[in-house]
């Protein structure tokens, strides 16, 4: 199998952990910077820093073991991808399902790991209604194994619900404890289960740049600098979602995680007339079965042509772009289609739902951008 994952051989003595209530861009305990650098300014680590109290012999073992930790808990999947996106309800959580359900459609071993800890919608749109009871079990390694979907054995979900008694009940978990669970998520989770590990790891994280982000980048790159395989940006096509992305796109570039696409989603609406209501013209009267019979009688093949409407419209050269001046791969538009929310109400694979619809069709085109970009040993 062509790996991406840590090497346990290759890799540098990992560097110190930052602490939790580091700032933002936090150069690191261990750095030579550490204490000195402009980012150190106002922390309330900056004098420890300075001290080299983060860079003793027991931090660095400690570190060194995490990093084993975490080398082999990846070292049987091939390839692990973030799923990003600036805002809430841009459709993140909806790309990253759709595209771990198409994977694993086309007979890839796929997980998704949902750290959209206060907000988690991977288990609906993977498992469906069989979220509601999917228990996570423990294997004989103490680790937790994930949630499988009931028609895909090849397609495994772990989220922070599975482990809440109550799914409707809020998280409500100041940084540390996040940083906590993000850790153990990224540590026990047993992904071997019957497919002998992943082929890809989908990683669904909240909208932002928030703690979870940093807390997931940097313990991924504890294992090693190319644990991350990549990661896929969604927003809509107007500049109120796009600024966020951007934010997004400087914190990749900063924090070395390559960006394999931008998915513009829900710039188009297509569909049908027949899909459409039609209603009089003060708004109050449906007249959608006098128009389409009016319509099946005058000229009956208008019934089956496309139409789209504009949602959002673009701002400014929209999602295609951005991508262009932050010299990234646009990756297309995600049409903005009512089946595609209705397979992910019932957590089932779009693509082999309405195979011939333009959103399978894109959804199956960023597929191949993964697999072409990020290939695994020919699958059966
Ligand atoms: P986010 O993860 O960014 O918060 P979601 O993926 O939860 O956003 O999407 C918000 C809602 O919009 C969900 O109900 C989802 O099914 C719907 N949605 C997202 N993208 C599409 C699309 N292309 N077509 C139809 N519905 C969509």
């Amino acid at each position: 199998m062509e790996s991406n994952a840590p090497t346990t051989t290759s890799n540098p003595a990992p560097a110190v952990d930052a602490p939790d209530n580091a700032n933002a861009e936090c150069v690191g305990p261990s750095s030579e910077k550490a204490g000195k650098s402009s980012a150190c300014a106002g922390c309330p680590n900056q004098q420890a820093c300075s001290s080299g109290a983060f860079n003793s012999p027991e931090a660095k073992a400690k570190a060194q073991e995490e990093a084993e930790r975490l080398q082999s808990s990846f070292h049987n999947v091939s390839h692990t991808i973030l799923v990003l996106s600036g805002k809430g309800g841009v459709g993140k959580s909806t790309v990253a399902a759709q595209l771990a359900h198409t994977l694993a459609s086309e007979g890839y071993a796929v997980g998704l790991l949902d750290v959209d800890l206060c907000g988690p919608s991977a288990p609906r749109m993977v498992l469906g209604d069989h979220h509601r009871t999917a228990q996570i079990t423990q294997s004989a390694s103490g680790g937790w194994i994930p949630v499988y979907n009931p028609d895909h054995p090849n397609l495994a979900c772990m989220s922070i619900s599975f482990l809440l008694q109550d799914h409707d009940s809020a998280v409500v978990w100041r940084g540390p404890r996040k940083n906590g669970l993000i850790q153990q998520f990224l540590t026990q989770v047993d992904w071997t289960g019957e497919t002998d590990g992943l082929d890809y790891l989908i990683v669904d994280t909240p909208p932002g740049t928030s703690d979870e982000h940093i807390s997931t980048v940097q313990y991924l790159q504890k294992a090693g600098p190319s644990t991350i395989s990549g990661a896929i940006l969604v927003t809509t096509p107007e500049e109120v979602s796009m600024a966020d992305v951007r934010k997004e796109l400087n914190f990749c570039q900063k924090t070395n995680v390559p960006i394999l696409g931008v998915v513009e989603n829900m710039g188009q609406y297509i569909t049908t007339l027949p899909k459409l209501r039609f209603l009089s013209p003060d708004g109050k009267t449906d007249c959608t079965d006098d128009i389409l019979k009016q319509l099946q009688e005058s000229c009956p093949q208008i019934l089956s042509t496309l139409v789209t409407a504009t949602i959002y419209p673009p701002t400014g050269g929209g999602p295609k772009a951005m991508a262009e001046q932050y010299q990234v791969p646009y990756w297309g538009v995600l049409p903005m289609d009512p089946d595609l929310l209705q397979a992910c109400e019932s957590g089932k694979a779009f693509v082999e739902a309405c195979p011939d619809s333009m959103a399978a069709k894109a959804l199956q085109c960023f597929c191949k951008n993964i697999t072409t970009k990020l290939p695994v040993e020919e699958i059966e």
